[in-house]
C-alpha cells in the first residue's frame, strides 16, 4: 500500500529546523522557526505560566475530558482580551489545538457553509495558510499585500483588488505582526477595508496570532476590533503560542461573529462538528493555564508585563539591526526593520545567497528570506550584518 505514496512537498520552514539540528557548529544562528528567545538563545516559560501549572497540579482533581468546544470560559476571556469588552452575545468561541488549529476548525466551519467559496490570502503569507484551507476542502487566492522592492504594505492595491472579489467569499487577513514580511496595515486602511468588505457582501477572516508582539495588546487588535464593531460577520483564529509561550500545549481559539444570538449557536455548534473526527476534544492543559491568568487580576497583570518585555526585546533587536545595516552600508536602505512588527521581517536575499549564509556561517533564514528577528541575541546582530552586507557585496 504504502509505495503508492508520491513524494510529500518539503515545508521549508520545518525541514530549515531539522538542518539547523543536525549541524555541528557551536556559533550557528537559527532565525528561522518562530519563536521568541532570550539573551542566552532559550525559549523561556513565563512566570504567570508557571504561576498558573503550580496552581493548576493542586487544584486539579481529574483529566476527565473537557467536551467538544472545550473550555468556554478560556473562549470567553480570549474573546474580552481580543474585543477589549465582555463577550458579545453575538459571539461564540470554541478551544482549538492551536492557532493552526483554529485556522482548520473555521475552514471547516466556511466549507460546511458554502463549499463554493474561494478564502483570499495576503501575498504573502505564512506558508500554512493555503495548506490549512486546502485540507478543508477550499479554495485559495491571493490579493496584493506587501511590495517587496518599496518594503512596504500597499492598501491601496489591496482595496482595488477587493472591489473584484466575488460576494460572499473570505479574506483572510493578519491581525498584527504580520507574517512573513512584518508590515502591518495602518488603522485608516482598515476603516476603508470594513467599508469595501461591507459594501461588496466579504467575508472577513482574521489571524491573530501574536496579539500584543507588536506594539501593544490593545493597538495590536484595533484592526479586529474596528472589523467586530462594523461587520455582521467575523471570523477570528486566535494563537497562544507565542504571546503566552504555550507552543507546544497547541492552545488556541476559533471565535465567530455572527449577525445575531441564533447564528452564532448553530456555528458553534457545527464547529463542533468539524473537530470531532479532526480529534474529537481538545486538549485541557494550555486553555486552563490561560484562563487560570486571565480571570486572576494579579496574574493577569504579571503576564502582561512579561509580554511587553518580550515585546521590548523584539523592538530593540529591530533598532540595533537597523543601525548596525545603517553603519555598515552608509545608507537607510534597512531601516524598514526598524518599523517592522513583531516577529519577523523579509531581507531580500537570492536564494543562493541564503545558501551561502548556511553553509559558509551557519545563519539560517526561511528560503524566502524571512528572518525571526525574535530569535537574535543582541550579541550576534553585527556579526550577523557583516555576513548579510559581505553577501551583497559579491553581487555582480
Ligand atoms: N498564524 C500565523 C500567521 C502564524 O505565524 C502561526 C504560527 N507560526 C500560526 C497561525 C499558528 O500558530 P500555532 O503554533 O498556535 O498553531
Amino acid at each position: 500500500m504504502l509505495e503508492a505514496l508520491p513524494t510529500p512537498p518539503v515545508d521549508p520552514i520545518l525541514a530549515l529546523g531539522g538542518a539547523v539540528r543536525s549541524d555541528r557548529r557551536s556559533d550557528k544562528l537559527d532565525l528561522g522557526i518562530g519563536v521568541f528567545r532570550d539573551e542566552a538563545g532559550h525559549t523561556p516559560i513565563m512566570q504567570a505560566v508557571r504561576e498558573a501549572e503550580r496552581r493548576l497540579l493542586d487544584d486539579r482533581t481529574t483529566k476527565t475530558y473537557v467536551g467538544a468546544r472545550g473550555d468556554l470560559r478560556f473562549a470567553d476571556a480570549v474573546a474580552q482580551l481580543i474585543l477589549g469588552t465582555g463577550r458579545p452575545e453575538r459571539l461564540t468561541g470554541i478551544q482549538a489545538t492551536g492557532g493552526t488549529g483554529a485556522l482548520r476548525v473555521l475552514a471547516g466551519l466556511v466549507a460546511r457553509a458554502r463549499r463554493d467559496v474561494a478564502v483570499w490570502v495576503p501575498e504573502p503569507t505564512w506558508l500554512n495558510h493555503q495548506t490549512i484551507f486546502a485540507d478543508a476542502g477550499l479554495k485559495t487566492a491571493g490579493y496584493p499585500y506587501y511590495d517587496r522592492t518599496e518594503l512596504r504594505v500597499r492598501p491601496d492595491l489591496l482595496l482595488a483588488k477587493l472591489e473584484t472579489i466575488p460576494a460572499g467569499d473570505v479574506v483572510l487577513f493578519h491581525g498584527c505582526c504580520h507574517n512573513p514580511c512584518g508590515a502591518d496595515l495602518p488603522f485608516e486602511a482598515w476603516e476603508a477595508i470594513a467599508e469595501v468588505m461591507g459594501k461588496r457582501g466579504l467575508i472577513p477572516f482574521v489571524d491573530l496570532a501574536y496579539q500584543g508582539f507588536g506594539r501593544g495588546l490593545d493597538e495590536d487588535a484595533a484592526g479586529v476590533r474596528l472589523l467586530a464593531a462594523k461587520m455582521p460577520e467575523l471570523l477570528i483564529a486566535f494563537s497562544c503560542s507565542k504571546n503566552f509561550g504555550l507552543y507546544s500545549e497547541r492552545t488556541g481559539c476559533a471565535l465567530v461573529l455572527a449577525e445575531n444570538e441564533a447564528r452564532a449557536r448553530l456555528a458553534g455548534e457545527h464547529m463542533a462538528l468539524v473537530a470531532r473526527p479532526l480529534y474529537s476534544m481538545p486538549p485541557d492543559h494550555g486553555s486552563a493555564i490561560v484562563r487560570t491568568i486571565l480571570e486572576d487580576a494579579e496574574l493577569a497583570a504579571s503576564w502582561r508585563i512579561e509580554l511587553s518585555e518580550m515585546t521590548q526585546s523584539i523592538l530593540d533587536n529591530r533598532r540595533a539591526l537597523a543601525a548596525a545595516f545603517r553603519n555598515a552600508t552608509g545608507t537607510t536602505g534597512f531601516d524598514y526593520l526598524e518599523n517592522g512588527s513583531g516577529m519577523f521581517s523579509l531581507l531580500n536575499l537570492s536564494p543562493g545567497e541564503i545558501l551561502t549564509l548556511r553553509e559558509e556561517r551557519g545563519i539560517y533564514i526561511v528560503e524566502d528570506g524571512r528572518i525571526n528577528v525574535a530569535g537574535l541575541p543582541t550579541q550576534r546582530v553585527t556579526d550577523f550584518v557583516h555576513a548579510v552586507t559581505d553577501a551583497l557585496a559579491r553581487r555582480t
